[in-house]
């Protein structure tokens, strides 16, 4: 901001919390500042739901086109082409982040591009390509994301350089043989669609069953319809070493397996074992977290004023709609439903009880809603 006059709401972090968030704040007339070192999107639109949608849109054709003769459409070799799919999907993001800017500018949110560091309430400190940069505001939200996969403790498996979910969705050709390790909701749909493009796909997964973050009967569901794509999960499997392949001599990956050591074998090794908070850039600030991530109330306040985390950061669901919209805990009746039906989230309403209070403070620069009509004069 030129004039050196603060902002009402600075956010660290780019993704579907950050950027929510200040298209939301944007809207209703608070002078934003977004802190962003990456494209704007963050990790479900650059690395995560959305290009995993679009491979998986390309897995489906392919399924479609080999199936074709039951609809009576003939191909002869049909054929995948993962460098097109990953070349679709790059096209696809490339897209939505273009559009996320495009609001952006039209909200007059201030996109700063660079590496934000928040170390005490109402500033972030950036380092942008053109230096080094203080962005003062009011408050002050984090949304800074997470980091993953957590990479269990197995001997051998950092050396086999398995594939994290940026990797696998670069890839430029399919691997004949993948071994997924973590049959949680990520793990498994990259075994979806690997099967689906024609690897032979093997998930292990330590707990007793796969897709425990899942309504039972919906994961029952999913699962019969990764056999059918000939997806072999192995559920109570502890992996006790990776052997690394070399040349053309594919990976192994030993496990326990009821009470027997089988040894698989991976061209590839899919690592989805769960994602931690990042917090390097705020580690210094004095914020309360656990292992989880920034321990907030039921509306986003940290324990330092002015400052609100949402998000991946915050840890309790890593979400996309849940960093979009802040969470509240649901009440103990509820807590049999599944992770996302129990979650009510706003970040709409942090940034509303935001805008309401610089509206207050300034009594202008929000706009208000116009006044519900009395039933008297309808
Ligand atoms: C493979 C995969 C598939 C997924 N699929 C789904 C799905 O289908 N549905 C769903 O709801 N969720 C899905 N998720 C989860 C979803 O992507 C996250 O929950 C969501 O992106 C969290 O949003 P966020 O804004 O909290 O964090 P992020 O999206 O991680 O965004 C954080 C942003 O902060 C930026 N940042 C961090 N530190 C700094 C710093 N110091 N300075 C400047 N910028 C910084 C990062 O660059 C990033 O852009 C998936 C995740 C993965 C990995």
């Amino acid at each position: 901001m030129s004039d050196g006059q603060p902002f009402d709401i600075a956010i660290l972090g780019g993704g579907p919390g950050g950027y929510v968030a200040a298209l939301y704040a944007g809207a209703k007339g608070a002078r934003v500042a977004l802190v962003e070192r990456d494209r704007v999107g963050g990790t479900c639109v650059l690395v995560g739901c959305i290009p995993k949608v679009a491979l998986a849109d390309s897995g489906a054709a392919f399924r479609l086109v080999r199936e074709g003769e039951v609809y009576g459409v003939k191909v002869a070799d049909a054929g995948f082409d993962m460098a097109k799919a990953v070349a679709r999907k790059d096209k696809v993001v490339d897209q939505l982040v273009g559009g996320i800017e495009t609001l952006l500018k039209a909200r007059k949110v201030e996109l700063i591009k660079g590496d934000g560091t928040f170390r005490a309430p109402g500033a972030i400190a950036v380092k942008t390509k053109d230096g080094d940069r203080e962005v003062r505001a009011k408050a002050v939200i984090v949304a800074t994301g997470s980091f993953g996969p957590l990479m269990p403790p197995i001997p051998g498996l950092k050396e086999a350089k398995p594939l994290d979910n940026v990797r696998a969705m670069q890839l430029d050709h399919v691997p004949k043989r993948v071994v997924v390790i973590g049959a949680g909701v990520i793990g498994m749909e990259f075994a979806s669609f690997f099967a689906e493009v024609g690897a032979q796909v093997t998930v292990l997964e330590l707990l007793p069953s796969a897709l425990v973050q899942v309504d039972p009967e919906l994961s029952r569901l999913a699962l019969r319809a990764l056999d059918k794509k000939g997806v072999k999960v192995i559920t109570g499997a502890k992996i006790t070493e990776v052997a690394s392949g070399v040349g053309k001599k594919p990976h192994q990956v030993k496990a326990e397996t009821g009470g027997k050591v089988e040894a698989f074998e991976a061209d590839e090794i899919l690592v989805a074992t769960g994602r931690g908070p990042l917090l390097d850039a705020v580690k210094d600030a004095g914020l309360k977290a656990s292992k989880r991530g920034i321990e907030t109330d039921d509306h986003m306040r940290t324990n330092l004023p002015g400052v609100y985390a949402i998000g991946d950061c915050v840890g309790v669901f890593q979400l996309a709609h849940v960093a979009s919209r802040t969470w509240r805990r649901w009440k103990a009746r509820s807590r049999s439903t599944t992770s996302s039906a129990a979650t009510v989230a706003w970040t709409t309403a942090s940034c509303r009880r935001l805008c309401t209070r610089i509206r207050r403070s300034r009594r202008s620069a929000c706009p208000r809603r116009r006044p519900r009509r009395s039933t008297a004069t309808r």
